[in-house]
């Protein structure tokens, strides 16, 4: 049995406690997951966490 990983392409990655945050420079909205969260349109640190659930 050598046909392990075959099945890599249908595996569907779960949505750990990913959350939305909105940036504070350029109001860009987006997924983060963690702590360490940055803005990935600007980088920038300065993001508030949604309550959109
Ligand atoms: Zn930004």
């Amino acid at each position: 049995m050598c046909s392990v990983g075959d099945t890599f392409g249908s595996i569907e990655i779960p949505q750990f406690e990913s959350k939305l945050y909105k940036c504070d420079d350029c109001k860009n909205e987006f997924k983060g997951i963690g702590k360490k969260v940055v803005c990935p349109a600007c980088m920038s640190k300065k993001v508030a966490l949604i309550n959109n659930e």
